[in-house]
């Protein structure tokens, strides 16, 4: 092992990632997320006024995401290798931060998986806050209850819309503090508080590096930066990684 090799590694992963896979994502451009207003169906707010509405979108995103053609793509099946690699030669520990609400990672074999966003393919009681699975394009209702509290609730989606603090800030903050080099593939540079990671990233010292299909928002941050789709150019440097 070359002393250049990082041990601890932090790899936040966005919708860039995913596209390679066929996911429609929302773009912040435009305010809308396959032809629905963010205000209507990714905030609080959206949820109170028309649950039926919100429910079915989720629905119908959830539904895609298990459509047999919704594949990880090589830069998944890459991170999952990275992992795998790192934790079968005691290299030290690779960690997943992703803003995705798809399960392509784990799908991939990825298990240190942070979801700071949520899951489509999980459900929360509104009461409670237990999290449920729900692995099935059956559609959600306004009518299903959870079985956590004595008197049945709503399960709302297990998703992080805009006004709500996102999952794992802590663990996040612990992990980059753990770690030697710090990567982002395929996020926009938008989204806070996953936008300030590399700066968080910076002031602790670790190098830093942007995978994209373009310079992103925050480009200028990053001291590395690697332009092209992310399924050629991640297992690109997986392999030159773990060949080391
Ligand atoms: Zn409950």
């Amino acid at each position: 092992m070359k002393s250049s090799q990082p041990k601890n590694i932090v790899i936040l992963t966005g919708a860039g990632i995913s596209a390679d896979s066929g996911i429609a994502t929302f773009r912040a451009a435009d305010g809308l997320w396959e032809n629905h207003d963010i205000q209507e169906v990714a905030t609080p707010e959206g949820y109170a006024r028309n649950p039926e509405l919100v429910q079915r979108f989720y629905n119908e995103r959830r539904a895609q995401l298990l459509e047999p053609q919704i594949k990880p793509n090589p830069a998944h099946f890459a991170l999952a290798e990275l992992e795998a690699h790192y934790a079968s030669n005691a290299l030290g520990h690779v960690t997943v931060v992703t803003q995705n609400i798809d399960d392509l990672h784990q799908r991939a074999g990825s298990k240190n998986v942070l979801h700071m966003h949520g899951e489509l393919l999980k459900l929360r009681c509104v009461k409670s806050e237990e999290v449920v699975g729900w692995r099935s394009s059956q559609p959600v209702t306004t009518a299903d209850r959870c079985q956590c509290c004595a008197t049945p609730q709503p399960l709302r989606p297990h998703i992080v819309w805009f006004g709500e603090m996102p999952f794992y800030l802590e663990e996040i903050d612990y992990r980059l503090n753990q770690a030697d080099l710090f990567v982002a593939i395929g996020t926009s540079g938008n989204v806070y508080p996953a936008a300030g990671f590399v700066a968080s990233a910076r002031r602790l010292g670790l190098p830093t590096v942007e995978f994209n299909l373009e310079a992103g928002s925050n480009a200028s941050q990053f001291q590395q930066a690697i332009y092209g789709r992310a399924a050629v150019t991640v297992p690109q440097w997986v392999d030159a990684l773990v060949r080391r």
